[in-house]
């Protein structure tokens, strides 16, 4: 029977310094005192500017226009859930803002015409969103569209008050 003694230690390092051998979770040498890299800590700190010129995924961006979108559609639910039946007259809310804007919002109805142009904001807004690469140009048209969203909404309530009122 032999008794081999089981205090082996498998878990060594080698420095690349001076080529002793030190323990596993040593951080520096035993031998030189030399640090040990860790492998797994590149460095992760971003500039704010390195962040902003950082890749954006088509996916988050995805994430960030829908999340837009369904606020609205909450925004109208707490309103008044009827409204959202207005909602392809949406855009015009943004000419309501307007001196004697709920006026210009009914013409806007009748012709049309402010809809499209409405509809074609929203749509450039899209396309550029689409078009970006960067972090700090998305998130900066993304607040412009989330702006404009809110704005939007704030004209549609005015609107839709004033036509409240007169029926
Ligand atoms: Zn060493």
């Amino acid at each position: 029977m032999s008794e081999a003694p089981e205090n082996r230690t498998p878990n060594m390092k080698t420095c690349g310094y001076c080529g002793h051998e030190s323990p596993d979770q040593a951080l520096n040498c035993c031998e030189c005192g030399e640090a040990f890299r860790k492998e797994t800590a590149p460095d992760s700190r971003l500039s704010p500017k390195e962040w902003l010129n950082q890749p954006v995924s088509a996916t988050v961006k995805g994430y960030f226009v829908c999340g837009a979108w369904g606020m609205v559609i909450l925004a109208t639910l707490a309103l008044k859930p009827a409204y959202l039946l207005t909602a392809p007259a949406f855009p015009l809310g943004l000419l309501a803002l307007f001196p004697n804007g709920e006026s210009k919002a009914v013409i806007g109805w009748i012709t049309g015409i402010p809809l499209f142009i409405g509809w074609g904001i929203y749509g450039l807004l899209f396309w550029t969103i689409s078009r970006t690469s960067k972090k700090g140009t998305f998130f900066l048209i993304y607040l412009i569209l989330c702006a404009i969203l809110a704005l939007n909404i704030a004209g549609c309530k005015r609107s839709l008050d004033a036509a409240a009122r007169i029926q």
